[in-house]
């Protein structure tokens, strides 16, 4: 179950963002939230939750190396250094910060490099495995012919 109620949804093939949309003069907020539209000059009192973009580009990111205090739960000991980003969603003019995909470090990241929304474990308790939205690269990694693999020397 996701570790936060209504930030994203879990499907596993297509997860989404889920912020909130001034129906007014379309301006986005993330994390959703109700209550007036954060615009000083649109005077909308409500605010409607609506999916987001699933693909963004990075405008900062940074490495995790130590162990954040809690409410976090580290799902690995020893601890495991992880990349944080923020990402650029150029639709709803947004940057949402989240957790990198486990085994993407910032030596692997750039700013302005395509992100994709990916849902990664989280940490488990006795009833539940909680998940949360993480970013990773967009571009398909350059699959092998497997041409080239087959008639190796003998
Ligand atoms: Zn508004």
């Amino acid at each position: 179950m996701p570790i936060v109620d209504g930030w994203f949804t879990d499907d596993q093939d297509a997860p989404t963002l889920i912020g909130s949309k001034c129906p007014v003069c379309g301006t986005y907020v993330f994390p959703p939230r109700d209550g007036d539209c954060p615009s000083p000059t649109c005077e909308s009192a409500t605010l409607d939750r609506t999916p987001m973009s699933r693909r963004g580009t990075i405008w900062s990111y940074t490495e995790n190396r130590y162990t954040p205090p809690a409410p976090f739960v580290s799902t690995t000991t020893p601890f495991e250094p992880y990349a944080l980003a923020a990402v650029s969603l150029k639709h709803e003019g947004l940057v949402v910060l989240g957790r990198v995909a486990r085994g993407v470090l910032a030596a692997d990241l750039h700013v302005g490099m395509e992100m994709q929304l990916e849902i990664d474990d989280a940490h488990a308790d006795d009833e539940s495995q909680y998940v949360v939205y993480a970013w990773a690269p967009a571009t398909p990694r350059v699959a092998s012919t497997g041409e080239a693999k087959h008639g190796a020397p003998s």
